[in-house]
Order: structure tokens, then C-alpha cells, then sequence
């Protein structure tokens, strides 16, 4: 049987859905089970949602550099 402490160690890898579906089962069933493990799991996810979320944008911000590029040209320009 699966224990609490393996849960923990093992939830970013069940959220990830990086593990092989006999361990996925023990896992789901013990947080059938478990009150404790299935919060912890649940404020894993939502934890790991708000911080995709956060990230995203910043990630996807390709202007950035060409703004930047731009504003030390323009620098550059003011001194000549
Ligand atoms: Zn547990």
C-alpha cells in the first residue's frame, strides 16, 4: 500500500502525469481514501495552475527584446 509520504513525494510527478498507470492507480486510490493527501493534492494543482498561469505571459513575450534592442539604438542615436 501507498503511504501519505509517497503521495508527497510522488505528486508532482501524478500531476504531471509522468508516471506508469499502476502507480497513477495506487496513488488515485489511496486519495480516495485519504482526506489528508487528497487536499494536499488538490492545493498542489491549484498551486501549480496559478503558477502556470503567472508564467505564461512572460514566457510568451517576444517583444520584449526587439523593445529593448530598439530603446538602446535610440540611446545610442541621442548621443551622437
Ligand atoms: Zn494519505
Amino acid at each position: 500500500m501507498i503511504s501519505c509520504r509517497d503521495i508527497a513525494k510522488l505528486s508532482s510527478q501524478y500531476l504531471d502525469q509522468d508516471l506508469p498507470l499502476m502507480t497513477r492507480m495506487r496513488i488515485k486510490i489511496h486519495l480516495m481514501m485519504c482526506v489528508h493527501c487528497h487536499r494536499f493534492m488538490k492545493q498542489l494543482q491549484a498551486t501549480i495552475n496559478a503558477v502556470k498561469h503567472l508564467k505564461e505571459p512572460e514566457i510568451t513575450h517576444p517583444d520584449i527584446d526587439n523593445q529593448v534592442a530598439n530603446l538602446l539604438q535610440q540611446h545610442r542615436q541621442n548621443q551622437k
